[in-house]
């Protein structure tokens, strides 16, 4: 059979599978190893027909797969995807390109200076940010905080080093993103010199007057305070920086602002959710995940600047072997060499997956979506608070919030016990298949998550929930679970 044989059963295998992903318990239910084991230990020397790959990829791979694109995957945040981002990706892996120069292939690199000021323009950032596509969000913030070093430094850092210079300090609030303290590591700066500044109110915001204190003293101590990291809708529970304020305290002490906004930044595109980030637009950067909730397959960030040029002092370099011939050393209008806008110098065609999405549903569509996703786990927030078994914990930002089962065999008992409950019950939810929840800690607490944001969600499939965990946690408390006073 030939290629084109293949890529219509490919097709084939695609749209069944998204016809009865419903019909598979959303978490993998395999057990460690188990798969490794089932998997031929050398590779084979001979080909192999693909009627038999195919055949292995149903017996073998799909029963271990979580199903991201599960309309009940309500778990972490989505990493959702749509027909039309499938199909972009299908022909991009058939045109199979390296977009790391103009000249690698233009129409990459004029689509995606085309596709990222649409992005602008749909979550409101004001003319004259200038964006590129990352492969993550972790990618787009390492590069902001190499930019806030090298700005800090005056660009000695990329020359000699950090050995014998200033402390550089870098703040964000103790509810950002891992990714933060990543990039420092990696920056070279330290994860000492992470200041997280806790958080007050009830956005778990993080504390102005606290990074104010924090800087004051840090200069004191002859310490140079480099960037701040606003953070909008962080991964635990959403918690929301007051942006606006942020960006007034950076101005004032001179520091590179970038927000996070990995998760968030795609409900942007609804103007009543856009209080969120306001002051988004004094930031010196912006990233936002198509790939989490733009319904654009992962992998593709989006990753604003307001300074393309200190972007690209901080990691572009041209070697011989990748200078455009005629292009000469300066800049020529309208090229844009995009591997100098990231860590990696091979780049995938990313925007393609988003011209594709966005001109076949429209941004109202896309917005009805997300309207849908926010309306409704909203919707369950207020019937599981109605409920006397669960407690809303974290109230919902946008599509998350958190909560934690309290059936009445537990009304009264120890923190540690209710935490070790719904612990034990999150398992046993994602043992049964129906629906897929993460947790998180917070304020020293086991909670559950939930968020809504899967492309084929339905109003149901929210409902849904709130009666699996209803019905889970009543049969549980009754008779699956055994607290520690009770084993003893
Ligand atoms: C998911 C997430 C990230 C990391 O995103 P990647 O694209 O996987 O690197 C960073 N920050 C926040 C707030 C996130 O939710």
């Amino acid at each position: 059979m030939s290629f084109r044989d293949w890529a219509h059963r490919a097709a084939d295998w695609s749209a069944d599978y998204l016809e009865r992903v419903r019909s598979f318990p959303v978490r993998a239910q395999t057990r460690p190893g188990a798969i490794h084991a089932a998997l031929p230990a050398s590779p084979p020397e001979a080909g192999e027909p693909m009627d038999a790959i195919f055949a292995d990829l149903d017996r073998l791979i799909l029963p271990g797969m979580t199903h991201w694109q599960h309309p009940r995957f309500f778990a972490y945040f989505p990493a959702n995807a749509s027909p039309p981002s499938v199909v972009a990706e299908y022909v991009t892996a058939a045109m199979a390109a390296q977009c790391m120069l103009w000249q690698t292939s233009p129409a990459a690199t004029e689509l995606e200076a085309r596709m990222m000021d649409w992005l602008r323009q749909m979550i409101a950032l004001p003319e004259g940010f200038a964006g590129v596509i990352q492969d993550s969000a972790t990618s787009a913030t390492f590069a902001a905080i190499l930019t806030a070093r090298e700005k800090a430094l005056g660009g000695t850092a990329n020359a000699h080093g950090l050995a014998g210079g200033p402390t550089l300090r870098v703040y964000a609030s103790a509810q950002t993103h891992s990714s933060v303290d990543k990039a420092v590591r990696m920056a070279g700066i330290g994860g000492d010199n992470l200041v997280k500044v806790p958080t007050s109110g009830s956005a778990w915001g993080i504390d102005v007057a606290a990074l104010e204190r924090a800087l004051v003293e840090d200069r004191a101590a002859g310490r140079l305070p480099c960037a701040v990291v606003a953070c909008l809708g962080g991964t635990s529970i959403g918690a929301c920086d007051d942006i606006a304020a942020v960006a007034e305290v950076a101005r004032r002490h001179g520091l590179y602002l970038h927000v996070d906004a990995a998760w968030a930044g795609a409900a942007m595109i609804c103007p009543e959710f856009r209080h969120l980030m306001r002051g988004a637009e004094e930031a010196d950067s912006v990233v936002f995940n198509p790939h989490k909730w733009l319904f654009t397959n992962f992998d593709c960030t989006a990753h604003f600047v307001r300074d393309p040029a200190a972007l690209t002092g901080a990691l572009g370099l041209r070697p011989a072997y990748l200078r455009t011939l005629g292009r000469g050393e300066g800049e020529v209008a309208g090229v844009t060499d995009y591997n100098e806008w990231s860590v990696p110098l091979g780049r995938r065609f990313r925007a393609l997956k988003l011209w594709f999405v966005i001109r076949s549903y429209g941004v109202e569509a896309l917005r009805g979506k997300i309207r849908n996703h926010v309306a409704w786990s909203r919707e369950l927030a207020e019937r599981l608070a109605a409920d006397p078994d669960f407690e809303i914990v974290t109230p919902p930002v946008l599509s998350l919030f958190s909560f934690r089962a309290v059936p009445a065999r537990l009304r009264g008992a120890k923190p540690a016990e209710i935490d070790a409950f719904n612990e034990a019950l999150l398992t046993r939810v994602n043992d049964d298949g129906r629906i897929y929840l993460t947790q998180t800690v917070h304020e020293g607490r086991f909670v559950i998550r939930f968020q809504a944001g899967q492309t084929e969600t339905t109003r149901e499939d929210v409902m849904m929930a709130g009666d699996v965990l209803r019905e889970l946690a009543t049969e549980f408390a009754a008779t699956g679970f055994r607290s520690a006073e009770e084993t003893v």
